[in-house]
């Protein structure tokens, strides 16, 4: 059996704390509470959760700072906004920051469960790919989010992270620049094909020998991207 998902709520309306901690833990996830975003924080650093439940307007420190704070220490732990109604500035702002995902409030407890459930199985399929990836001299640490070639240390941004896991899982096979957009962009609003481009192009000045030949990150014609491996 699958061990119990432990998620982390962090929400500081006592009527939404009950009704939620008790539907979570119906459906089988262990659950840990945090009323504001210091003990959020805390609770985070004390035990990684598998997924976060956080509330935007949070007493001590905000939801968006405990997230800013999350991203900052390059925690990839997924992370589902509870936006109040009304709140487009805060949903935007939320995923800018890097939450995965959000309900709005008032939301149904079922959709907030296909969102959990989602948030989970992606992060699964993440799990399958490995931390490091060797493409010639280049050495790919996923998790420490850098590429090392000899003396060369370059750093990788969580999105170009996000392209070589999903690289990684069609290896040899090609992603086209919409999967991308899907996959790694999720939710944001405009972003468009070259924006993947541009993407691709810094991620082989970081791990190609002669980026504008590629031996690794090769070009698809017509539809997007392989790794050559
Ligand atoms: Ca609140």
């Amino acid at each position: 059996m699958m061990p119990k998902a432990h998620i982390l709520l962090v929400e500081d309306e006592e009527t939404l704390i009950l009704g939620l901690s008790h539907a979570l833990s119906r459906e089988g996830y262990e659950v840990q509470v945090a009323r504001d975003g210091l003990s959020a924080l805390s609770s985070l650093h004390e035990r990684a959760p598998d997924l976060v439940l956080l509330d935007v307007m949070l007493p001590r420190k905000s939801g968006f700072d405990v997230l800013a704070q999350l991203r900052r220490e390059k925690r990839k732990v997924p992370v589902i906004l509870l936006t109040a109604k009304n709140q487009e500035v805060d949903k935007i702002h939320g995923l800018d920051l890097g939450a995965d995902d959000y309900v709005t409030k008032p939301f149904s407890l079922g959709e907030l469960l296909a969102r959990i459930r989602s948030r989970l199985r992606a992060r699964t399929v993440e799990m399958e790919t490995p931390d490091q990836i060797k493409l010639g001299d280049a050495i790919i640490d996923l998790r420490a989010m850098r590429v090392t070639r000899g003396v060369q240390v370059e750093e990788l941004s969580l999105r170009e992270v996000d392209m070589l896991r999903l690289l990684w899982r069609e290896r040899g096979g090609p992603v086209s620049r919409e999967r991308f957009l899907e996959e790694v962009w999720k939710h944001e609003r405009f972003p468009t094909t070259r924006t993947v481009d541009q993407h691709m192009l810094k991620l082989r000045h970081k791990v190609e020998d002669d980026p504008s030949n590629p031996r690794f990150l090769r070009t698809a014609f017509g539809l997007g991207y392989r790794l050559e491996v």
